[in-house]
């Protein structure tokens, strides 16, 4: 069975001399030793100047609209995971949907200028499948509103953008560290800032609003364990190789797929890219059925990635004009991508597309 993904597992032995230090200290959390070290080892591998290890990606975005104060409309897009809608919701801020471009499949910055109004507060954009939005144009928009900029940076472990990793754009940048992810800790998340004063809330809000023995605001418990900080210790020495072998496969699959009959996203700015996603866009729905079902016969599960469309969801209150959106997310197909999946399947699988488009 080939699933679209498979979680990159370290040798179980790396993981033990771990678990021994944490035996060791008998600390199994609150900011423990390893996730200390993870944190610095982050900072050094991303070039970035701030990173707080989180328990998970969502509450990282919720913890980012909570330290930026953002209270009413953010604008945001409808090609993404749920969880970036649902932060919004959960925070009790109104996601205001602008469409994506069909080239990128981040959100297009026209369409952002042409949803501000004066309830505006901020802009959540995700970097789709790891692609740049056009963070320049974005930055441009938000000084000229006045308005905060938050990226959902799940997708973009390992992502330079300007010679810059991607994480240093916006006021908050996020990332997940799901299993599912190019990096992971089992479940985990981080936040991104460069500046100093967001950067001692995000600390402090993570861990109950706590400041020394009294409390400085209301806080949640976004924080994570010595075990999730041990994985990512034995992962991330490997992420330059696990990178290696995503791109070999990416390439392959670029080489042998019917690019007449497929779209896949372009991405614009200079970018040193992290493979995290191999996402075809099929010319319907029924394509897609159609595809979808021969994989499966040769036990092969890709995934519809994004789908639905967000802004339409049922618990989305307002009726939102997203027509690229709607009609990319229903025949967007994810396809395997895993560190050690096979060329010959890689093969298998697009001859299987090709030959049912
Ligand atoms: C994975 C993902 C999240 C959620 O991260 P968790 O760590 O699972 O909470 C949010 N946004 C996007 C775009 C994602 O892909």
């Amino acid at each position: 069975m080939i699933n679209v993904t498979k979680t990159y597992l370290p040798p179980i032995s790396t993981y033990q001399q771990y678990v021994e230090k944490i035996w060791k200290s008998n600390q199994l959390t609150n900011h423990g030793p390893l996730v200390q070290e993870l944190e610095k080892k982050l900072k050094d591998f991303l070039g970035v100047k701030y990173c707080f290890f989180v328990s998970n990606g969502t509450i990282a975005i919720q913890i980012a609209l909570k330290v930026l104060g953002i209270k009413k409309d953010v604008i945001t897009t409808p090609f993404s995971y749920c969880a970036t809608t649902h932060s919004l919701i959960w925070e009790n801020c109104k996601p205001v949907f602008a469409d994506i471009s069909n080239k990128d499949f981040c959100i297009d910055p026209q369409k952002i200028e042409a949803q501000i109004t004066e309830d505006t507060e901020a802009i959540l954009a995700t970097h789709v499948y790891g692609n740049p939005c056009d963070v320049d144009k974005i930055a441009e928009i938000a000084q000229k509103h006045n308005l905060k900029v938050i990226y959902d940076a799940a997708h973009c472990f390992g992502v330079n953008v300007n010679n810059t990793s991607i994480f240093n754009y916006g006021d908050i940048s996020t990332c997940s560290f799901h299993s599912t992810k190019v990096f992971h800790t089992t479940e985990g998340g981080a936040i991104f800032t460069n500046d100093d004063d967001l950067a001692f809330l995000i600390d402090r809000y993570r861990s109950f609003g706590h400041i020394g023995d009294n409390y400085l605001t209301i806080g949640i418990n976004g924080k994570n364990s010595e075990f999730h900080a041990a994985m990512g210790l034995c992962v991330l020495p490997d992420v330059p190789k696990i990178i290696e072998a995503r791109k070999a496969i990416f390439e392959l699959y670029d080489s042998l797929l019917d690019w007449t009959k497929l779209v896949k996203p372009v991405v614009s700015l200079p970018t040193e890219t992290n493979y995290a996603y191999y996402p075809i866009f099929l010319n319907s729905e029924e394509t897609l059925f159609r595809v979808r079902e021969k994989l499966q016969a040769h036990e092969i599960f890709p995934r519809r990635y994004f789908y639905p469309s967000l802004s339409s969801l049922k618990f989305v209150a307002e009726e939102s004009n997203c027509p690229i959106s709607d009609d990319y997310a229903v025949r967007a197909l994810a396809l395997p991508l895993f560190y050690d999946l096979a060329h010959d399947d890689v093969r298998l699988i697009a001859s299987i597309i090709n030959n049912n488009l």
